[in-house]
């Protein structure tokens, strides 16, 4: 400011008026930030409120799958159960955009094989993939290192949406997933990692391949009755890539099918890899649950009753609280072998509720897991 008072009278004037833009172009950049963080807290709590009986809908008529016979009614229940979950899945997306949008979204590395990764989304997509008569190609460059820092679960977020589309797109040929590393000779200790996901499905039209990636988008003339979507799968997958220092982008020229490219730059080769870590080996019907005990701690009563009819057929006792002083006693009382505790309670929360169980003696290394 000091040096615009050194200026002529309308060179001051024009500098004036510049520093009055930049102050509205900043007070509206922060009025921005502060829109988008109050659009995830109403989202935060709406899907909040959404999911508690959602929960209940889909826990019940899966319960429900169990014990009904009759092929119609089954279908009934069938209807109910995938429409809850597309719901969810709805409810998931919109929260996820709206966290990045809010600049919420933090990443979370470590060390992760690509190889396993891989394999893990085969898996998922096995039996859909089998039900279409496609066939699943996997190509991992073999000078890939096997531990490379990233965010594993943002990835696996990334693949799963990528190789969705793939499988929901195409009905006759293949889906292929490829990782192969850029070769750039500058810093050994970091590579650019490239994934390709390949279909032989309908392709992508020339002029829509940028504007699928925006929210909401899809290619036009696309039957919604045929493939259902949102279009927000690929803004979402676009922005989580953009932060992990990546790009993506459909390949031109290829006549059959698509090709989504993503490159994420400077990915660090990591030490520790997947193999050094060590998994217990145990057969889930070696447990003995007999005579033990658990404490579910809901405020909502519907909860805590598909929870216990989980358990209907295991000789488990079952405890209830509804908030967490209540856990806290019930817990000092009868000392559960496990606590499944819900975080957003009334009178005290779940952190709350923890620590002071955590405080209770024989409680300290009990197994709380947050519902
Ligand atoms: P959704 O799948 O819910 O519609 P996405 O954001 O994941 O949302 O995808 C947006 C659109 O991009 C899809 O509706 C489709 O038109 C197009 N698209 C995405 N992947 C493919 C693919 N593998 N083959 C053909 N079209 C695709």
């Amino acid at each position: 400011t000091e040096s615009i008072f050194n200026e002529d009278s309308n060179t001051k004037i024009r500098n004036l008026q510049i520093i009055h833009e930049v102050n509205i172009i900043k007070n509206e950049r922060d009025r921005a930030a502060a829109m988008a963080n109050l659009k995830h807290d109403f989202l935060a709590n709406m899907s909040h409120e959404i999911r508690t009986p959602m929960n209940a809908i889909i826990g019940f008529s899966q319960l429900l799958s169990s014990k009904v016979n009759d092929e119609t009614l089954q279908t009934y229940i069938e209807a109910i159960t995938s429409s809850g979950k597309s719901l969810l899945g709805i409810i998931n997306d919109i929260l996820d955009l709206s966290k990045i949008e809010a600049g919420r979204l933090s990443l979370e590395l470590e060390s992760t094989n690509i190889i396993e990764l891989f394999r893990e989304i085969q898996n998922i997509f096995m039996y859909k993939i089998e039900e279409k008569g496609l066939e699943f190609i996997m190509e991992i460059d073999e000078n890939l290192p096997m531990g490379l820092v990233l965010d594993e679960v943002r990835l696996r977020q990334v693949l799963v949406n990528l190789v969705g589309n793939a499988v929901k797109f195409t009905e006759s040929g293949y889906i292929a997933i490829k990782a192969s590393r850029v070769i750039t000779d500058i810093d050994t200790s970091k590579i650019d990692l490239k994934i390709e996901v390949v279909d032989t499905g309908i392709g992508i039209e020339e002029g829509q391949k940028e504007n699928i990636f925006k929210a909401f988008i899809q290619q036009s003339g696309q039957s919604t009755r045929k493939y259902g979507g949102t279009g927000l799968g690929l803004a979402i997958t676009k922005r989580l890539v953009e932060m992990m220092n990546g790009d993506i982008y459909v390949e031109n020229n290829h006549p059959d099918g698509s090709i989504f490219v993503l490159v994420i730059k400077n990915v660090p080769i990591s030490s520790i890899t997947n193999d050094d870590i060590q998994f217990s080996d145990y057969k889930i019907n070696d447990l003995n649950l007999n005579d033990k005990s658990i404490l579910v701690v809901d405020d909502i009563e519907i909860n805590r009753k598909l929870i216990k009819e989980y358990f209907r057929n295991f000789s488990i006792e079952i405890y209830e609280a509804s908030n967490g002083i209540q856990a806290t006693n019930v817990a000092e009382t009868n000392k559960p072998d496990l606590i499944l505790m819900d975080i957003k309670m009334p009178e005290m929360d779940g952190y709350e509720a923890t620590s002071r169980i955590r405080a209770i003696s024989g409680m300290e290394n009990v197994p709380i897991i947050a519902l």
